[in-house]
């Protein structure tokens, strides 16, 4: 695509021009925006953002011009940084454990939809206005994502159908969610999960005032862009078939999906050895996941002066800018023999996970975030 064309040559320019020492995340807000709309367009039902995969008070702004007004906060931080940015933001507390001074914080900011996954937290949220929304997390054994969110939070249908009925009971209005596990490319995962969420509630007698299909939603990795359209309409077929015509509304909450194509991360070669390269980043900086989800192959690496390496790839340790020793990339990773001192490795698709779980350690966790111009 020639917008694509154009964003890497700025990127490209603003490097050459810069020569930046530290990790720097380039930031498109023109690819957040077609990414916010193509949720908004295809989506069939609410389009939240989750917080957490970048809570960039940039990419929260980006996001609320695109459209933007729902968002899934988990703490009461991300509430406060969400109510700064957008006021009138709809808020969504669905982290389905809290301590009692965080139910009233997720009073105090008014959250209008709140998720649980046991009866012990489902008591905590008595004191919730009446019909207010109460999700129930529903977990499944389902495979298909990089890895399992249910092994942290969810109710089995059992147990999801006590907590339905619970929920009316103290008056407050029954819903269900769940996630399917974060990059998720199989559309079957929302299906097997659709299914058992319409099994649950017929069984409990408990009409479902909305259906929260979680995120999950992949991102692009390598090769092709993936087809969010299938998944979208494989959701809305799942919600017809095992609803009815009657069926809940839809949700959905995602995090990664919605802002990872909105920023690049720059990096530079600071040493190069026969078996090593020493980076300025790594796991505990802007490549935090590349340990639980694998290699990150969108790279591009070149000179200073712009000259691409290409050399044949020479697997090497790579190892990130802190004295701790655990501080490399779990495997050998293949870069170009002629990679040398200075060179720059240029990640597309970080706008996800990385610049939201960079830590200081060592004094490395400074770093900007430059708006790269529309394409
Ligand atoms: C993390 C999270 C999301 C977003 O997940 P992605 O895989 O980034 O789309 C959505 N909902 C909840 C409850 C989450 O914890």
């Amino acid at each position: 695509m020639n917008h694509d064309r154009t964003l890497t040559t700025s990127a490209d320019s603003w490097l050459r021009a810069n020569l930046p020492d530290a990790p720097v995340f380039l930031f498109c807000p023109d690819r957040l925006a077609e990414t916010a709309a193509a949720f908004l367009a295809g989506f069939p039902g609410t389009v939240s953002y989750a917080v957490k995969a970048n809570p960039d008070p940039a990419l929260v702004e980006g996001l609320v011009a695109a459209g933007i007004t729902v968002f899934d906060v988990a703490s009461p931080a991300e509430m406060a940084l969400v109510r700064g940015i957008c006021p009138e933001a709809v808020l969504h507390y669905h982290n389905p454990v809290r301590s009692r001074d965080e139910v009233a914080e997720g009073l105090r900011f008014g959250c209008v939809s709140w998720s649980v996954d046991r009866a012990g937290e489902l008591a905590k949220l008595a004191a919730l206005p009446r019909g207010t929304e109460v999700a129930v997390r529903l977990k499944l054994p389902v495979a298909g994502a990089v890895y399992d969110f249910g092994a942290k939070f969810g109710a089995a249908p059992g147990e999801a159908g006590l907590l339905l009925r619970e929920v009316a009971a103290m008056g407050l209005v029954p819903s269900v969610t769940f996630h399917p596990g974060t990059q998720c490319p199989d559309p079957a995962a929302w299906e097997s999960y659709i299914a058992a969420a319409a099994r649950v509630a017929a069984s409990a007698g408990v009409r479902l005032h909305r259906l929260n299909v979680g995120g999950g939603f992949p991102a692009r990795r390598g090769g092709e862009a993936p087809d969010l359209r299938a998944i979208f309409a494989a959701i809305e077929r799942a919600r017809d078939v095992h609803f009815g015509a009657d069926g809940p509304d839809l949700v959905c909450e995602p995090g990664r999906a919605l802002c990872a194509e909105a920023l690049m991360l720059a990096l530079r070669v600071k040493a190069v050895a026969p078996e090593a390269v020493f980076l300025n980043d790594g796991i505990y900086g802007g490549l935090a996941e590349w340990r639980d989800m694998g290699p990150l192959d969108r790279l591009r690496i070149f000179a200073p002066d712009g000259t691409p390496r290409s050399g044949a790839g020479l697997p090497r340790v790579v190892f990130g800018p802190t004295c701790d020793s655990l501080d490399r990339l779990p495997e050998p990773v293949a870069l170009p023999e002629d990679l040398a001192e200075g060179d720059f490795l240029l990640i597309e698709g970080m706008g996800a996970y990385s610049r939201a779980l960079v830590t200081g350690f060592n004094g490395y966790g400074a770093r900007s975030m430059v708006r790269m111009p529309a394409g």
